[in-house]
C-alpha cells in the first residue's frame, strides 16, 4: 500500500472521528438556532443534546470502531462476529443509540437474527455512518466490498435505497483513497444521479435529517462545493439536524482527499487520546491484513469448538 493511500486513508478516519465530535454539538439543532449560539461553530467544544465532553465521539465513530476491531480480531469478515461485537457495545451502555440499530441488535440477541426484515422505515444512515473500516479492509480486494457492505449494513438497516446510497458512498471513498481527485469522485457522482435522478442535490435546501437521501444531498453538497478539510467540517456542522453523521461521513471525503496533515491542528489535538491511537492501529491493519470474507457457519462452528 503506497504512503500517499496510507496519508488519505489516516486522513479519513481521523477525519470521521472529529466530525462525530464537533457534530455532537450541533445535532439536532437549526441552522439559526446553531447561529444564535455560536455565531458560526469552528472549535471542538462538546456539550450537545447528549452532553459530551470536547473531543469525545458518539455511536457512529464508536460502532466502526466495533466492526473494524471485529475483522481485525476474526481474521476476516464475519457476521455472526460483527454481531456479537455490537452486542457487547450496546451493553456497555453507549451514550448514544438509534432505535433502529438497538431493535436489530435486540432481535439478534433473542433470536439469532443476522438480518432485519426488509423495511421503507430503515432508511436511515445508520448502516452507512459504521461502514468505513468494510471500505478501507476491500481496498486491496473490492469485489468484497458490496457484500460485506450488504450484509453489515442489512444487520439492522435493510432498505434499498439505503443500499444504493451506501455503495455509492463506498464508490466515491474509494476513488478518492486511492486517487484523492476531486474531480474523478464527482464525475461518479454525477453519474449516479443520472442514473439516480431522485438523489440529485443541484437544488439542495438544507436537507439535514438521518433519512440516507438527506445525508446523501447534504454531504455531497457541502464537501464538492468546499476547498479545505476545515471548510467541509464547518459547513456541514453549521448545517445542524444529524449534524455527526453528517459531518463525520462528511470528514471521511474531506480527510481522504485533503490528506492527514489538512486537518486542523486544533481539532486532532481535541480529539478523544484513546479514539485517536485505535484509529492509527486499524488503520494500518485494515489496509495490510488480506481481504477474507468467512460464512457464518465455519465461524459459528470455530466458537463453540
Ligand atoms: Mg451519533
Amino acid at each position: 500500500m503506497g504512503k500517499m493511500v496510507h496519508t488519505r486513508a489516516l486522513g479519513a478516519y481521523l477525519g470521521f472521528a472529529i466530525g462525530d465530535a464537533m457534530g455532537a454539538t450541533t445535532e439536532f439543532m437549526t441552522p439559526r438556532e446553531i447561529e444564535s449560539r455560536y455565531g458560526t461553530l469552528k472549535q471542538i467544544v462538546g456539550g450537545g443534546w447528549l452532553g459530551v465532553k470536547p473531543g469525545q465521539v458518539t455511536d457512529d465513530t464508536q460502532m466502526s470502531l466495533s466492526l473494524g476491531q471485529s475483522i481485525i480480531d476474526g481474521g476476516g469478515f464475519s457476521l455472526p462476529r460483527v454481531a456479537d461485537g455490537f452486542v457487547q457495545w450496546m451493553r456497555s451502555k453507549p451514550i448514544d443509540i438509534g432505535s433502529t440499530v438497538r431493535r436489530g441488535i435486540r432481535e439478534y440477541m433473542l433470536q439469532g437474527q443476522l438480518e432485519s426484515a426488509e423495511s421503507e422505515f430503515s432508511a436511515g444512515n445508520g448502516g452507512l455512518m459504521r461502514n468505513f473500516p468494510i471500505a478501507l479492509y476491500c481496498l486491496k480486494d473490492w469485489q468484497h466490498f458490496a457484500p460485506m457492505t450488504l450484509r453489515q449494513c442489512h444487520f439492522t438497516h435493510n432498505n434499498f435505497i439505503a443500499d444504493e446510497i451506501t455503495l455509492m458512498f463506498g464508490e466515491v471513498t474509494r476513488c478518492l483513497l486511492e486517487t484523492g481527485d476531486k474531480l474523478a469522485a464527482l464525475k461518479l457522482v454525477s453519474r449516479f444521479i443520472i442514473e439516480h435522478p431522485k438523489y440529485s442535490y443541484s437544488r439542495y435546501k438544507g436537507e439535514n435529517s438521518g433519512y440516507i437521501v438527506h445525508t446523501f444531498k447534504c454531504i455531497m453538497h457541502h464537501f464538492f462545493d468546499s476547498t479545505s478539510f476545515e471548510e467541509t467540517i464547518i459547513r456541514v456542522v453549521n448545517q445542524g439536524g444529524d449534524a455527526d453523521t453528517n459531518a463525520a461521513i462528511a470528514g471521511i471525503l474531506a480527510g481522504a482527499l485533503y490528506g492527514v496533515d489538512s486537518i486542523p491542528r486544533r481539532w486532532r489535538k481535541k480529539l478523544d487520546r484513546a479514539i485517536a491511537h485505535e484509529i492509527h492501529l486499524q488503520t494500518d491493519a485494515l489496509l495490510e491484513l488480506p481481504c477474507v470474507m468467512l460464512d457464518d457457519a465455519r465461524t459459528a462452528d470455530r466458537a463453540s469448538g
